[in-house]
């Protein structure tokens, strides 16, 4: 299967995306985001630097970005596909993405835009709840994503929790952030021809379906 980039506004939908397409398809999920949630929980030095930068809702340094990428795609797995959430963020990094795939045998593939307006994101954002336990994203003011039962996870039971970074306040910043340095990537892409915007705000079944005929083309 081809990589798949996936380019969104915080919000927009790319975990969501990420899920749904991995419940039917064997890619591996590579979330920068998570990467990094996942080294803050190690509750080291580092994790403490890069908890900052994401609460206030900042780029971490992108140095600590490369290094935890570059370890993932040396993982066997990702030679089936993967999709790639949460970079690259500004073309700096999308540059130092083409070396990274050059030394690790792997391919560009697609782009997936998920367009949506602001207004859509902050729903979403101050209405998203994820599972502790299984990751599944849910959100109060979803019909479809609603959870059945407050603070329960729909597919496993498991509890669920909002992000740190979730916030009015903190979601400013990060909005401003992709509006000056990551929307740049999609002409960035376009010239490269290897771009498709899908309109997010049509809901998640739409979203999956039009990304699955991209997949399948
Ligand atoms: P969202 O897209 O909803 O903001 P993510 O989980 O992708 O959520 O990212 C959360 C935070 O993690 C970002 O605000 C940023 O601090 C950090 N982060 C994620 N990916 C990158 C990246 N590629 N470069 C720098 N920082 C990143």
């Amino acid at each position: 299967m081809k990589n798949l980039i996936l380019i969104a506004a915080p919000g927009a939908g790319k975990g969501t995306l990420s899920n749904d397409l991995l419940e039917k398809y064997d890619y591996v999920h590579i979330s920068t985001g998570d990467l990094l949630r996942e080294q803050v929980a190690k509750g080291d030095d580092l994790g403490k630097k890069i908890h900052e930068f994401q609460v206030a809702g900042k780029l971490v340094p992108s140095e600590i970005v490369y290094e935890a990428l570059e370890k993932k795609l040396s993982d066997k797995a990702c030679d089936n596909g993967y999709i790639l959430d949460g970079f690259p963020r500004n073309i700096e990094q999308a540059e130092e993405y083409e070396k990274i795939l050059e030394r690790s045998g792997r391919e560009l593939g697609t782009v997936i835009v998920l367009d949506i307006p602001k207004e859509d994101l902050i729903k979403r954002i101050t209405g998203r709840f994820t599972c502790k336990d299984c990751g599944e994203i849910h959100n109060i003011y979803s019909e479809e994503l609603k959870p059945v039962k407050e603070g329960v996870c729909n597919k496993c039971g498991g509890e669920l929790t909002q992000r740190k970074d979730d916030n009015l306040e903190s979601f400013e910043v990060r909005y401003q952030t992709y509006l000056e340095s990551t929307e740049p990537l999609i002409d960035y892409y376009k010239a490269k021809g290897v771009l498709h915007v899908i309109d997010s705000s049509q809901g998640h079944d739409y979203t999956l379906e039009q990304a699955e005929k991209l997949i399948s083309n």
